[in-house]
């Protein structure tokens, strides 16, 4: 394992940072006070794309991108820390073209998309021109397991016909979400890598019904909405990839979606210890900084060594990926998944404490930190599963005979 940035990698960080603190740190409070009245992205989103595109920032996130594709063809690993540069802010990603949903929905329109899908689909979103979602989960099911989603795909004539009930579906309420990919039931007879597919649905196809958004904790996550498809009918070319293939092609999306989640989490983690710190400075109590107090001391240092061993986590991940090693990354995927929600978890946790009251209002970033800590730890699928796919992955053997470490009489 090497974790030596390229030299390409280096100098893009060295940008990325510079622009972040020239020109999106410096508007982060301008970008709040409007979405606050607008409930949009203010006009100096678009401004700033531009000049991060000028500037070869763009298009970070996509190392499989052809010749013909803007981008950079950074590997998983060169990316990682570029991520987290861009996680300081819950909306830096999107100045660059590497934020949620709509990477994931690339990767898989890039890996699975027939020449037309990825004319009508993929290239306005290489160009930040359009938002899309991903619909799988069903407020009626528990849909941590996907065997359980039972929207319906039906043939008829040369279309598919589609019925049921998503929500939480990232992007889809946002202004600029064009498409949806649907993840649906296309044979009920078969199991469960065959029973899913996945369908391209346009935004405006008649019976697909926007119902309302749906805060977590009463924030907006990247405008997720609850929405009903009655009826819909799109041509069987919409179909991605193979029909029965939308297992597959899901699994293959979460892995991205989970590794970038991380990556832009260990960001955020970094701005709460950075605040903590000069929190502990400045904040007297009982005639001393209550940096001068063990416990806030420990709180910070911690997080310090936990954010370090989830960050060396990811980058291990990231590298095997790289490496090509699907089977050994699904194991650290899932570690990362559990191990980076819970460190982010704890980080907030502690920046709250640290702060006091100041902690739990909106006047910092700790609180939303805080929620999108809980969150995580509940989508890209709940710790549990990932814990049980852990537990399934671990070799049932002990090095040697297992009589040789046991002392007493009995055996395992
Ligand atoms: C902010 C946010 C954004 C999201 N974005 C999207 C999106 O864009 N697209 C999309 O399709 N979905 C999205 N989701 C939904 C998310 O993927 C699901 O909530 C998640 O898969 C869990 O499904 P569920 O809510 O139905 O929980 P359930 O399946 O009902 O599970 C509930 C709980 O049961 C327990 N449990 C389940 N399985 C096991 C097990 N095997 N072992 C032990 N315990 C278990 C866990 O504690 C789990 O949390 C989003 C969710 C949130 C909160």
């Amino acid at each position: 394992m090497n974790f030596r940035f390229s030299d390409k990698s280096l100098a893009l960080q060295e940008g990325l940072d510079q622009f972040f603190r020239a020109e999106i740190l410096p508007r982060n409070r301008d970008w709040h006070a409007h979405v606050s009245v607008h409930g949009t992205a203010p006009p100096f989103l678009e401004v700033l794309k531009v000049e991060a595109r000028r500037r070869g920032l763009w298009n970070l996130g996509l190392p499989d991108l052809k010749d013909d594709q803007p981008g950079t063809r950074l590997t998983n690993l060169e990316f990682a820390p570029l991520a987290a540069i861009m996680g300081r802010l819950p909306w830096a990603s999107i100045v660059f073209n590497c934020n949620a949903p709509n990477v994931p929905n690339m990767e898989i329109l890039e890996k699975f998309g027939s020449a037309d899908q990825k004319r009508q689909w993929l290239a306005p979103l290489l160009e930040g021109k359009v938002w899309t979602a991903f619909g799988m989960t069903e407020p009626d099911v528990a849909s941590s397991d996907a065997r359980n989603i039972r929207t319906s795909i039906r043939k008829e004539g040369g279309d598919y016909v589609i019925d049921g009930r998503k929500w939480y579906i990232s992007g889809a309420s946002h202004p600029d979400c064009k498409m949806l990919l649907v993840v649906g039931v296309t044979d009920p007879e078969g199991g469960s890598g065959a029973r899913h597919s996945i369908v391209i649905v346009p935004i405006g196809t008649p019976g697909l019904e926007i119902v309302r958004p749906v805060p977590a904790f009463g924030r907006d996550r990247e405008f997720a909405a609850e929405l009903v498809l009655r009826n819909v009918r799109v041509p069987r070319s919409n179909l991605l990839g193979e029909e029965g293939a939308g297992f597959a092609i899901g699994q293959a999306r979460l892995g991205v979606a989970r590794v970038h989640h991380c990556m832009r989490s260990l960001g955020s983690c970094d701005v709460l210890i950075q605040l903590m710190r000069g929190r502990a400075a400045n904040r007297r109590a009982f005639g001393r900084p209550i940096g001068e107090f063990a416990n806030i001391q420990d709180m910070i240092a911690v997080s310090r060594i936990e954010l370090e061993q989830a960050k060396l986590l990811v980058y291990k991940t990231a590298w095997l990926l790289d490496e090509g090693d699907a089977g050994a990354a699904r194991r650290e995927i899932s570690m990362i998944k559990v191990a980076v929600a819970r460190t982010y978890s704890a980080i907030a946790d502690r920046a709250v404490q640290v702060f006091g009251a100041m902690g739990a209002s909106d006047d910092t970033p700790i609180s939303a930190a805080y929620t999108a800590a809980r969150v995580m730890r509940i989508y890209d699928g709940p710790d549990e599963v990932h814990l049980r796919t852990l537990y399934r992955l671990e070799p049932n053997e002990v090095v040697g005979d297992s009589s040789h470490y046991l002392l007493g009489e009995r055996g395992l």
